[in-house]
């Protein structure tokens, strides 16, 4: 199964958690989730539509952030919710595993908080990102504090949001790395994490900052000092 269809599967259960199906004895499937009691696919489109609508109301909500594309608020509601696909969460699900340890690591159980911080490999990347932001060593924060950008005391308000879109591309990028490893099989190392999250980040603040203009090698060398603008 690959993890696109993991992922799909896991956001399935979580709106059919607690409902039941059940086989009519005449004509067709009963279940809880409409009106009339009687199952069809036009009303699990509608209320699949209707999750994803809720998803993108709360993500603007409490974690907006225009510096980056949607599709990360999106990632990153789902990882303050602990809604990704990681081992623990599939089993909660009852999705039938080996094993629920990590599959980077083994150290651990491969929780959200394992997998996008304490897991040794996640915190060489988030190592090296504080070492390149020159803000001293990472501090274990919980998940949350990290997205919600908490994590430090900086900063003017555009600065902040370059800051919490500099964490959100770690997760984003950890996130990525771990499902090339388990579907792929593709290893990855943190200095080659850390560059791409350089680039990416740079990449996706230079295109939705307006009236601003980031530089590459000052980017590269000292991007605290866009923490102020
Ligand atoms: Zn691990």
């Amino acid at each position: 199964m690959t993890g696109r269809l993991i992922h799909q599967l896991a956001e399935l259960t979580d709106i059919c958690a607690g409902t039941l199906l059940d086989v009519r004895k005449t004509d067709g499937w009963s279940w809880s989730l409409s009106s009339n009691g009687l199952f069809s696919v036009k009303d699990l489109t509608k209320l699949i539509e209707q999750q994803g609508v809720s998803i993108t109301a709360v993500t603007e909500e409490t974690h907006r952030n225009r510096l980056v594309p949607k599709k990360l608020e999106v990632f990153v509601w789902r990882a303050i919710k602990r809604r990704i696909p990681v081992r623990c969460e599939l089993d909660k699900r009852g999705i039938d595993l080996h094993s629920s340890r990590c599959p980077l690591c083994d150290d651990d159980l491969e929780t959200v908080d394992h997998s996008l911080i304490f897991c040794k490999h996640s915190m060489d990347v988030w190592n090296r990102v504080y070492n390149w932001c020159g803000l001293g060593n990472f501090s274990n924060l919980s998940i949350s504090e990290i997205l919600r950008g908490n994590s430090t005391t900086i900063m003017s308000c555009l600065g902040k949001k370059i800051w919490q879109t500099i964490e959100w591309v770690v997760v984003y990028y950890i996130w990525k790395n771990r499902n090339n490893k388990v579907f792929r099989d593709k290893s990855w190392t943190a200095p080659i994490a850390l560059s791409e999250i350089q680039l990416k980040s740079f990449e996706w603040i230079s295109h939705r900052i307006h009236g601003r203009k980031l530089d590459w090698l000052t980017w590269l060398n000292s991007p605290c000092s866009y923490f102020s603008l």
